[in-house]
């Protein structure tokens, strides 16, 4: 069966998958996420790739490796070419980069159930997967949704700093880590990581059994090198996940981190001569932050 042999192709690619109905998926799926775009779609095979988790660098554990935009893309490349090699087919694929309900589709398809975080727990890899779909205008048999739920755990809403279980889109640290908007020092005293937040992966308690890599790509990422760096030499980022925020907003959370943590970044910041409010407010932050 042809839903057999792309289940084993994805899983020789090191990824886990799931198929559903793209009607079902409209159905359930909220306004935000519209588009003519997939009408073409029978059916959404979701994709997700397991990572390593990590709780102690300045980058998510998301982050820490190859962009995964770039690695995941690759792989559905390879997927979706497979899909062609067995049957003549629209395919579309999408990676963070479409209209696309990604949690949804991937609830959907089985690959695993909602936190109250907001983010998909697969029953293996908990919620450190990370998630890309194909739309195909052909015809599969759905798989069935993950019935489970967090039941009564609520360790993610005690352990996060803005208390953004609930409401993610607007409080969560990742979030405004990629707004260049100037903060009240309550929001800059959350800053602990340069990009993402791992906060409530880390701590629920579903994925306490994910493994831990011993080497990363981008692991003891230098502070001082992100505030002194010119725009092309922040170039050398450029396969980082961090890279599409640009290196200002990168020196504005690497001054407010090194703020936080203590360190002296007097010499970097002769380096800095960007104008941009936010970049001065975090600036005005690491002064005040000295003088204590
Ligand atoms: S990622 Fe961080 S800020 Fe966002 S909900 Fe989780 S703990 Fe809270
Ligand atoms: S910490 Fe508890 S409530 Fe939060 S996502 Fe994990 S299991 Fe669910």
């Amino acid at each position: 069966m042809l839903k057999n042999r792309i289940k084993k192709y994805a899983e020789e690619l090191g990824l886990l998958i799931g198929f559903c109905s793209y009607n079902k998926y409209k159905e359930l799926n909220d306004s935000r996420f519209n588009s003519n775009r997939l009408e073409f779609a029978k059916s959404i095979i979701s994709v997700a790739l397991p990572i390593s988790r990590n709780d102690d660098e300045l980058l998510a554990s998301f982050a820490l490796d190859k962009d995964y935009h770039i690695v995941l893309r690759e792989k559905l490349s390879a997927l979706r070419e497979y899909i062609l090699t067995q049957i003549d087919a629209k395919i579309e694929y999408f990676v963070d980069n479409g209209p696309v309900n990604e949690k949804l589709v991937a609830y959907l398809s089985g690959i695993g159930y909602f936190g109250k975080n907001s983010l998909i727990i697969n029953e293996l890899y908990g919620s450190y997967i990370l998630l890309g779909e194909l739309f195909i205008d052909i015809e599969f048999k759905s798989d069935f949704p993950v019935l489970n739920d967090c039941k009564n755990c609520s360790i993610c809403m005690t352990h996060c700093p803005s208390e953004a279980i609930g409401n993610i889109y607007e409080k969560c640290i990742s979030g405004y880590l990629q707004r260049k908007d100037v903060f009240p020092d309550r929001i800059y005293q959350m800053f602990n990581n340069i990009y993402g937040c791992d906060i409530c992966i880390s701590n629920c308690p579903k994925n306490k059994d994910v493994k831990s890599k011993k080497k990363y790509v981008f692991e003891n990422l230098n502070l001082k090198d992100i505030i002194e760096c010119s725009k092309s030499d922040f170039k050398k980022y450029s396969n980082c996940a961090f890279y599409w925020l640009g290196h200002k907003l990168m020196k504005r959370n690497a001054i407010i981190v090194a703020s936080n943590k203590g360190i002296n970044i007097d010499k970097e910041l002769k380096y800095v001569h960007s104008k941009e409010d936010y970049i001065l407010a975090a600036i005005d932050y690491y002064k005040r932050k000295s003088i204590r």
